[in-house]
């Protein structure tokens, strides 16, 4: 069972609400699967029910082909945001912590392919780890953020706010023209490039910044 909780140790008091995400927020990344880089932000959202601690061992699921991982930049919404400008955005931001948006990535090429919905792929049980998110009573440098994740101890991704194709407060206020963001819901801000397939055993590591976050897991 999750619940939100804070890198301190205690709980947020905010219940687990809807996950928005963005897909090819980081160019490199777009390229790396040979997908075009759109014009706009192309939104997708994951139930609450995806939602599970990503210290506890992943459980990927069984007979549905490639799992990937893609690490990301992830915040918790403290406070209600419609139609909001940019400027608007960081009060209303509770918590900056990090994410897993684990993807079928078979099912999700099968899908587009299609001309599908991607949610199969994207919002199955347990398809958003989320570490514990830094408590934001600061004002951090939205456009200076960076983060890392290692697979079996290779660095695999580093990504930066500063290479968001839309920066993070201009990506939440987007959002918040077509979803209403409530207290309690997650914003995934994209993946940068170095994404690949997990499988059982491999163990993750992420951290944010150099010492604001750091999670471990393993793939059970
Ligand atoms: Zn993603």
């Amino acid at each position: 069972m999750y619940e939100h909780q804070y890198t301190c140790g205690t709980a947020t008091d905010l219940p687990v609400g809807k996950i928005v995400c963005v897909g090819r927020n980081y160019a490199a990344h777009a390229e790396e699967l040979s997908n075009p880089v759109p014009d706009e932000p192309l939104l997708f959202i994951k139930p609450a029910s995806a939602a599970v601690p990503m210290a506890a061992p992943l459980h990927l699921p069984v007979g549905r082909g490639s799992c990937h991982f893609e690490g990301e930049l992830a915040l918790l919404i403290g406070a209600p945001l419609s139609n909001a400008n940019a400027a608007d955005v960081p009060a209303a931001v509770a918590g900056l912590g990090l994410a897993l948006d684990l993807t079928l990535r078979d099912l999700q090429a099968q899908l587009k392919k299609d001309g599908h919905p991607w949610e199969k792929a994207k919002g199955f049980d347990g398809a958003c780890p989320l570490a514990p998110f830094v408590k934001l009573d600061w004002l951090p440098d939205w456009d200076n953020l960076s983060y890392s994740l290692w697979l079996n101890d290779d660095l695999r991704q580093r990504g930066k706010s500063a290479h968001m194709l839309t920066p993070i407060l201009d990506l939440v206020a987007y959002i918040s023209s077509y979803f209403t963001l409530q207290p309690g819901d997650v914003v995934l801000t994209g993946t940068p490039a170095g994404v690949g397939e997990l499988h059982h055993g491999d163990k993750l590591v992420l951290q944010l910044e150099e010492d604001w976050l750091r999670v471990e897991t393993a793939v059970a």
